[in-house]
């Protein structure tokens, strides 16, 4: 007999919508907290900017229980590991994968560690690991660094690796495409996506290939992925060892899903492009402000590398453009803060102070 909380937490969430899709049993304990079903959303004021006739579409996956697309790797990674009865798990993050980890290891009742890079993980990540309880582990070395390290300590550890070399990640990860076909009755022409470990560029490619059934090449998008200048191994070809840009959550040098993703792109005719630091904090803005969408900056990266191949027509005019936004803004609030020049106005309690001032704003 099922009680109505466990219809709840049966019924919806990724699991429950792709079990035939998925390399878990969704009638044994599944461990969800809603994810997946973000919302498409078609841009209204940022394309007529462009000089051409592009629709575009993003996909805002910062509206996912943690506020990342972590969480749809992670609620196959946590259900895996507890139906094969897993204790406790660990990754290396940049700050999503920890507080999507932290998440589904509490809803598990399984104890997660993170090692994440000293000083380089947004605020809000960081508390996300911290309430969920998770073990944070600081390391005095870069994301590539603690990759390393949990690769190795899995083995010798009775402990469960969630990062995206973890199979069952990408499983979860790839019903992203699954909803965009859904929501836009056909794949897009162009998919566009930040690329730091890579994982989930070889999710998404993985989910239209199975989507169209493997067949029907003209059905699937063209895989586009862009980086920050800084930390751009794809455009360079060849792995870097000091990775540097504000969008921390891709400040990856050395990803794991290298081989992957360079046949995502061969595969779909696609390439690899970078933007700039300031580049990508300009779109993040832009879409905050021209929108009313507030992505964090590694998230940006999609779209301001798409509005420069739009405007260098490398993305033809006609074409349906979608971009991933990986992660909420809220996660990076002193980023946010930062960069807007205007501060907020302090003035008395009184109609007068307040009045002046909108008539002042109105022209
Ligand atoms: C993890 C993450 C990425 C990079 O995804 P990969 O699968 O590592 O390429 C991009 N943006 C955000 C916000 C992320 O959390």
């Amino acid at each position: 007999m099922n009680s109505t909380s466990e219809n709840h937490n049966r019924y919806t969430g990724l699991i429950a919508r792709y079990p035939d899709r998925l390399p878990v049993k969704s009638e044994a304990q599944v461990i969800s907290l809603g994810e997946g079903a973000t919302p498409l959303i078609r841009l209204q004021n940022i394309p007529g900017l462009l000089e051409s006739e592009v629709e575009i579409f993003v996909k805002y996956e910062g509206l996912n229980p943690t506020g990342s697309f972590k969480d749809r790797g992670m609620t196959v990674a946590v259900t895996a590991a507890v139906q094969t009865g897993s204790q406790s798990i660990i990754c290396a993050s940049t700050g999503n994968t920890s507080a999507a980890a932290a998440a589904y290891a509490a809803r598990a009742g399984i104890v997660s560690f993170v090692i994440i890079p000293e000083g380089k993980i947004a605020l809000g990540k960081l508390a996300q690991a911290m309430m969920h309880g998770a073990k944070v582990i600081q390391i005095e070395g870069n994301f590539d660094d603690g990759m390393r390290l949990v690769k190795q300590v899995s083995q010798e550890a009775p402990v469960t690796l969630v990062n995206s070399v973890n199979p069952n990640r990408i499983e979860g990860q790839k019903t992203a495409a699954f909803e965009i076909v859904e929501d836009l009755g056909r794949a897009p022409d162009f998919h566009c996506l930040p690329v730091g470990n890579a994982g989930n560029i070889t999710a998404y490619w993985r989910g239209y290939q199975e989507y169209f059934n493997d067949q029907l090449t003209e059905t699937r998008p063209t895989m586009v992925g862009y980086q920050a200048s800084g930390a751009a191994p794809f455009v360079s070809d060849e792995m870097i060892d000091r990775p540097e840009t504000i969008a921390t959550a891709i400040r990856i040098g050395h990803p794991q899903s290298w081989d992957q993703a360079k046949s995502a792109k061969e595969e779909s005719g696609g390439w690899f492009a970078p933007r700039t630091d300031d580049q990508i904090l300009e779109v993040q803005k832009l879409l905050a402000g021209r929108e009313g969408i507030f992505c964090e900056p590694a998230s940006a990266v999609s779209l301001a590398g798409a509005i420069h191949d739009i405007k260098n027509g490398h993305i033809p005019s006609g074409s349906k453009v979608v971009c991933t936004l990986t992660g909420h803004g809220l996660k990076d609030p002193d980023t946010a803060i930062s960069q807007c020049g205007e501060k907020p106005v302090t003035v008395k309690p009184e109609l007068d102070a307040i009045k002046e001032i909108i008539l002042r704003g109105m022209e």
